[in-house]
């Protein structure tokens, strides 16, 4: 049924509109090629389709449970259309209105973008994924519902489609079977983007329906409202926290550093993926360590959100959003710091840098910048002194998207790497080409049902592959093989994908971010700061 799926499918009530086996998946390269060795998926349980609008396909990411009536099936259509309404409208829809406007108007329906998505590729090409199957549903949505004849004359110029809840269900599903990662926008001939279509419809189940996934919301931006960040880390927890790493890297590497909180008129205030605290110590860690080495005026902050780059509501929430992003702003501006530096987070690269330039204006406008343009600053400038022999060991390099792809932060990273490294080499593609490692708009966090299964087996499937090609001269499992990620949320996803299949041991590829690639190369570093673990 899924290989013949049409747009007008979506409103049909069924069991499953579209179902994916393994052996449908695309080939993974050796070691992990026997579909037996492979996790597959667990099934959804007869309990949560029950009880869950799971209707889609074989996982549920959202999980909205079934109206109990007729009336509320209709009472949340209603609610739909008023949600699509201000969506189209520009003093609600201020922000994305004219990208969105022309993303409905103008696609040519040449599909050449499906064949960059690698949702659709990992899938064995299932219609259901194809970038535009969302965007078409969407697309003929808008023209018969909210424009003028649009019932009569949309459906005749755009395709008819039926707006019942079977429709509005699947396409919140849908909404969330796509990591927002733009390589289909980026081959567009002529511009439109896909990815800005899945996150408006987010956002309308969202803003008018009060509808997300929990982990991006609940335990996302509104615990970070709440409490300073999504870890649920007050101030005092992560000042605490920050200080036993500081002890940790004095006992690891000899040099004593003391993270500044609160300084000031310190040039630079730099904020972390908090996620980086608890997670990988190493990474904070080893930023303070080149920060003081090089001599750089510096700060954090330990105000509410300040102390953590995460902004979830980039995925799915423009007032969330806004009001995260403006808390980055006032405590930068509260310290009088000449600019923002932003941690390894590719996610609040794109939150901080080109979004919140919509939110930011007048006196809330401070320079933001990556950390990875400061990191190749540093170490090009002369200031410490580095061993490249250190790293002598197989390192590739992945390309966060929000950073590389959108942001077309590209060589910075590169040439620290290219330094550092003896035998780094290239991932194929890379730079803006790459692929996302499946865990991006907010994926990497979310495993409720069975969906960490969907999002290790298929949208992360193509980032398996090229990270094993990479190393392919060096399959041995002895050799030691360092993929540099330099992104929180990214790294979050390597760790659940290498587990899931294996790869520490089958491979010997472990993963961390560009930061500790440095420190490992300083001649001031006694000991190895790399440890060949997996964590
Ligand atoms: S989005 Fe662009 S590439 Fe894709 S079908 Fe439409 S016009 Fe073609
Ligand atoms: S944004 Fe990425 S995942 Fe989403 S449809 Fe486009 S290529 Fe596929």
């Amino acid at each position: 049924m899924s290989s013949r799926l049409r747009v007008s499918d979506i409103s049909r009530p069924s069991v499953q509109m579209a179902h994916i086996s393994l052996d449908d998946l695309m080939p993974l390269p050796p070691p992990y090629d026997k579909l037996e060795d492979q996790p597959g998926w667990k099934v959804l349980t007869d309990a949560q389709r029950h009880d869950y609008e799971a209707s889609l396909d074989d996982t549920l990411a959202v999980g909205v449970p079934k109206p109990k009536s007729t009336a509320e099936e209709k009472r949340l259509v209603e609610q739909f259309l008023s949600g699509l309404e201000k969506l189209m409208s520009k003093e609600n829809n201020w922000t994305f209105l004219q990208q969105l406007t022309l993303s409905i108007e103008h696609c040519a329906k040449c599909q050449t973008c499906i064949e960059a998505c690698p949702i659709y590729e990992a899938s064995g090409r299932n219609d259901l994924y194809r970038p535009t199957f969302r965007s078409e549903v969407f697309r003929r949505i808008v023209h018969k519902y909210t424009k003028p004849g649009g019932k009569f004359f949309g459906r005749l110029m755009h395709g008819d489609i039926e707006l019942n809840w079977t429709t509005v269900a699947r396409l919140l599903e849908l909404a969330y079977r796509c990591t927002l990662c733009r390589r289909c926008a980026q081959t567009c001939p002529i511009g439109v983007d896909n990815g800005l279509i899945t996150h408006e419809i987010r956002k309308l189940f969202s803003m008018e329906m009060g509808i997300a996934a929990k982990e991006i919301h609940e335990k996302g931006s509104v615990l970070q409202l709440k409490v300073g960040s999504s870890t649920g880390m007050n101030a005092e927890v992560v000042k605490d926290n920050i200080q036993f790493i500081d002890e940790d890297m004095h006992d690891l590497t000899g040099i004593k550093v003391e993270t500044p909180w609160d300084k000031e008129g310190a040039d630079i205030l730099l904020i972390h993926n908090a996620g980086e605290i608890l997670a990988w110590p190493e990474n904070p860690g080893a930023f303070a360590i080149v920060l003081e080495a090089a001599g750089i005026s510096w700060t954090m902050s330990s105000d509410l959100t300040a102390y953590d780059g995460i902004n979830y509501g980039l995925w799915y929430d423009d007032a969330q959003f806004a009001r995260v992003a403006v808390k980055h702003a006032q405590a930068a501006k509260k310290l009088k710091v000449k600019k923002i530096v932003i941690g390894e987070c590719g996610h609040a690269h794109k939150a901080l840098t080109v979004i919140a330039d919509r939110v930011l204006t007048g006196d809330l406008i401070i320079p933001r910048e990556s950390s990875m343009v400061l990191l190749r600053d540093i170490v090009m400038s002369g200031r410490i002194k580095f061993d490249p022999t250190r790293n002598d060991f197989p390192v590739t390099l992945h390309d966060p998207c929000n950073m590389v792809r959108l942001m077309g932060i590209v060589e910075p990273q590169r040439e620290v790497v290219r330094k550092l490294c003896p035998q780094f080499r290239e991932m194929e593609p890379h730079g803006v080409e790459n692929y996302c490692c499946g865990g991006g708009s907010g994926f990497a966090i979310m495993s409720p049902f069975n969906f960490q299964d969907w999002r290790l087996s298929v949208s992360g499937r193509i980032k398996l592959k090229q990270i094993v090609e990479a190393f392919a001269d060096h399959p041995d499992p002895e050799i030691k093989k360092y993929l540099c990620a330099p992104c929180s949320n990214c790294k979050g996803q390597i760790r659940d994908l290498f587990r899931y299949y294996g790869v520490w041991e089958k491979s010997g590829i472990t993963y961390g971010g560009l930061v500790e690639l440095i420190v490992n190369a300083m001649v001031d570093i006694k000991e190895p700061f790399i440890k060949w673990e997996f964590h």
